[in-house]
């Protein structure tokens, strides 16, 4: 058996899982006065998430700074949280983060990025921050049994056979089922993992003709599994139907119930955001008759939509592009305004991922209490990250929760 501490005693605390929320942890225990803490992860690249997060920028946190605020953009945890984030939330990552070399900067949507606009910086202060802190990491070490011992604390047995004694372990595998599989084997209750975060696919001929094509203010509603969800903002055309902010919102917020649905329902668009039926008519109405002789498809009513866009919708309404604008038909002005009020495409399954990905489900949160992320079951079993049953919308949501949920977690650990 390793022990792995000078005094042949068990170690005061291992960290299983070698991401944003396990070094979090393991950091901050270990700053604290938690004299030998050790970081078991199962691959030979320790923060390998964080270094392809944000497209290589790390999408860090978001400048979202009242904790009720930021609570709401966790489809699973908003409620519970709120306490979490009253102790440790963005401002606080900002300053962490400053005061180890890695000031970070606010995009005009909100997002926060290291300065030097690299993902690189945000892993090298971690592992810096780590070693500084005297904390231990083996590599190659991935774990497939904890056992409790009471009093005595955790047996931590690897695939490669060998094992460790801690008085106290922090489960901090991501998304991994290893670490629920760990998590469940101590008695703990399991949120089903299901995706979060992906891209739509629909059957949308028309639309999809025209990739590349970002539109803002749209209103996007599904019905899935006897719920509905709406979400509005900017979304992006892809080949194989919708992607872009408003889009990974609302499959995070559905994510359940589409998985319920097998990724089958209709999404129904208003182009337009919140425009009515009788305010697109109108306009409609008096462009027909101010540019009665130009042509419909060169001429738009609609100065947001791409012309490209234009004719993709006069084309699903039925519209001949070529007409001109006095040949435009009662019926077909109220086919036009019903494709734009209320486009009704099937979503006929799940799209590429965006950029981020994450797992919705986890560890079950009424069975950790949350103030210290420690196991109501177990004493001396923590949780951090994405383990949990938490998780956020795009936009430096995850990343925050892990930092939060890692640090009270190592900050209680001493205690
Ligand atoms: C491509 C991509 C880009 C993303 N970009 C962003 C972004 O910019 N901003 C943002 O907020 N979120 C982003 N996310 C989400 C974010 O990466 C995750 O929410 C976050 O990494 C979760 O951190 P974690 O520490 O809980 O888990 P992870 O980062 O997954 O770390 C868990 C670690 O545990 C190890 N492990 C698992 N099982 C075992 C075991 N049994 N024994 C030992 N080790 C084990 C794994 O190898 C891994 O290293 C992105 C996700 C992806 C996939």
């Amino acid at each position: 058996m390793e022990l792995l501490s000078h005094s042949g005693q068990p170690l005061d605390l291992i960290v299983v899982g070698g991401g944003a929320a396990g070094y979090m942890g393991a950091v901050t225990a270990a700053a604290e006065g938690c004299c030998s803490v050790l970081v078991l992860e199962a691959t030979n690249k320790p923060l390998e998430k964080v270094q392809r997060s944000g497209g290589g920028r790390c999408n860090v946190t978001h400048a979202c700074w009242e904790p009720e605020q930021l609570a709401a953009n966790y489809p699973r945890g908003s409620r519970p949280l709120r306490g979490p984030f009253s102790r440790f939330a963005v401002a606080d990552s900002v300053a962490w983060f400053a005061d180890h070399g890695v000031p970070l900067v606010e995009e005009a949507d909100g997002r926060m990025f290291p300065l030097a606009n690299s993902s690189s910086v945000v892993v090298s202060c971690l592992k810096q921050a780590a070693k500084k802190a005297g904390v231990h990491i083996l590599t190659k070490k991935a774990v497939t049994s904890l056992k409790y011992q009471g009093q005595k604390g955790f047996l931590v047995g690897c695939r490669d056979g060998s094992l460790f004694e801690a008085k106290k372990v922090l489960l901090a595998t991501g998304g991994h089922p290893s670490g629920r599989y760990l998590a469940a084997s101590l008695g703990h209750k399991i949120e089903q993992p299901v995706p979060s975060l992906f891209t739509l696919s629909l059957d949308a001929p028309f639309i999809c003709a025209c990739p590349g094509i970002a539109l803002d203010n749209v209103c996007l509603i599904l019905e899935a599994s006897g719920q509905s969800f709406k979400e509005m903002g900017r979304v992006l055309i892809t080949h194989w139907g919708l992607s872009g902010p408003a889009t990974l919102r609302l499959t995070a917020f559905a994510a359940r119930s589409l998985h319920l649905a097998g990724y089958q329902t209709e999404l129904i668009v208003n182009w337009l955001g919140n425009s009515s039926r009788e305010t697109v008519h109108s306009l409609l109405n008096s462009f027909r008759y101010k540019h009665a002789t130009r042509t419909m498809g060169v001429v738009k009513p609609f100065s947001t939509f791409p012309k490209r866009f234009w004719i993709a919708l006069l084309e699903q309404a039925e519209c001949d592009p070529k007409k001109k604008w006095a040949d435009f038909s009662r019926y077909s002005q109220n086919k036009l305004a019903e494709t734009i009020v209320s486009s009704k495409y099937f979503i006929n399954g799940r799209g590429p991922f965006g950029e981020e990905f994450v797992t919705a489900g986890g560890v079950m949160l009424g069975e950790v209490n949350l103030s210290n992320m420690e196991s109501r079951k177990i004493t001396g079993l923590y949780f951090a990250g994405e383990i949990l049953d938490i998780d956020g919308v795009t936009g430096g949501f995850n990343f925050q929760h892990c930092w939060s949920s890692g640090w009270l977690a190592g900050k209680a650990i001493i205690k």
